[in-house]
């Protein structure tokens, strides 16, 4: 595999192939841009048809990471891990992978992505410093960053929605970590739930809330106030964005838009799209206060500056009637440009 001649391939400082034979474990560390700190990101288990496709996965994440961690106003740059083999001795694997981790000497933090938990991360710590998503004293930063993801993408909806989630229907695609503290914040203040999983057993945990549930293949066509994708990425894409059944969009998942286009074409649908990386900071701006040893409060604070910037970014894009990724990269790339200089 070679990252040059990957499609999602952007100018990344390090693209890292590490593995152990003996153990069946193979992964990937990619290190987008270093320009604003230490490139952090989380790392992702999962299988893939192809191998390459784990690459992709890899660059475009880790450039997501670079983008999402600016827009934040965190000093830190954009990395990510993917573990694509995963042997039959998962705590041998994250150790080694925590060595390799470990090698590259704080160039690269690692915190929970999808597939990862927090007891992962604390069997990651054994053979380094740089990973953050444990549990901390009372009162530190630290622990499992998707309850803070969560908050961060409930305020925004909130936001969106004038205020008040009260008797409005949100669609919610994924039922993992973010998706069922998302769920409960909206249940809590008076939402009505539509939820879809393929994951039955985490489907379960939602239906007490009093959620009803979707076809997999229909989330994104339901009538709702609001669709959050908290899956999996490429979900808004040519065959879904003239299918949706909300006006507008605001999730957890990574890489919403399947391709550049999307986005236009999204603008196009007069549907309004808040772009996941500014959504989604909640659980990096928990990894960072970890890293830099805030108190608890501090990511609290810096979760609740997540909405104002999302409504900020949409108001724009509605103002110049571009794509919203335009928006925000560009606010993103000027960061960059005058943290090199
Ligand atoms: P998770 O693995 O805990 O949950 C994902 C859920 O989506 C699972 O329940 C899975 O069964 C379900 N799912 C997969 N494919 C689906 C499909 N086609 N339709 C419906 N459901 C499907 O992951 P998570 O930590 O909750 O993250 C969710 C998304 O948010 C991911 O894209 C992740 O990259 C992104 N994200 C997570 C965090 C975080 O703090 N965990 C931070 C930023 C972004």
């Amino acid at each position: 595999m070679n990252p040059k001649s990957n499609a999602a391939y952007d100018g990344h400082e390090d693209v890292v192939f590490v593995g152990d034979e003996a153990l069946g474990y193979k992964g990937i560390i990619a290190i987008h841009s270093t320009a604003l700190g230490p490139a952090a990101g989380g790392c992702r288990i999962w299988s893939y048809d192809r191998d390459e496709d784990a690459l992709t996965d890899a660059l475009r994440l880790s450039r997501g990471m670079t983008y999402k961690n600016a827009m934040a106003d965190l000093p830190l740059g954009g990395g990510k891990a993917v573990i694509y083999k995963m042997g039959p001795d998962r705590a041998a694997c994250f150790e080694a992978f925590g060595g390799d981790v470990e090698s590259l000497h704080g160039r690269y933090i690692t915190a929970e992505d999808v597939g990862a938990t927090v007891n992962d991360m604390k069997i990651i710590s054994r053979s380094t410093s740089f990973v953050t998503g444990i549990p901390k004293e009372e009162g530190r930063a630290g622990g499992d960053p998707s309850p803070w993801t969560a908050l961060g993408v409930f305020l925004s909806i909130k936001g969106l929605l004038g205020g008040s989630v009260q008797s409005r229907t949100i669609a919610v695609q994924g039922a993992g970590s973010v998706g069922r503290h998302l769920c409960q914040h909206l249940v809590d203040e008076g939402a009505k739930l539509i939820i879809s999983d393929v994951n039955t057993t985490n489907l379960a945990r939602i239906e007490p809330l009093g959620a009803e549930v979707a076809p997999v293949d229909q989330i994104h066509a339901v009538k709702a106030d609001l669709f959050a994708p908290c899956a999996l990425g490429a979900g808004l894409n040519a065959k879904t964005i003239p299918e949706l059944g909300a006006r507008i969009v605001c999730g957890a998942a990574n890489n919403q838009l399947a391709t550049e286009e999307d986005g236009a074409r999204l603008v196009a649908a007069g549907i309004t799209y808040a772009p996941d990386y500014v959504v989604n900071a909640g659980g990096i701006v928990m990894v960072s206060c970890e890293y830099l040893g805030e108190a608890a409060e501090a990511v609290d604070a810096k979760v609740r500056a997540i909405a104002p910037r999302v409504l900020a970014v949409v108001e724009q894009v509605r103002r110049e009637g571009v794509s919203p990724h335009l928006v925000s990269d560009r606010l993103v790339r000027a960061k960059i440009a005058s943290a090199r200089k």
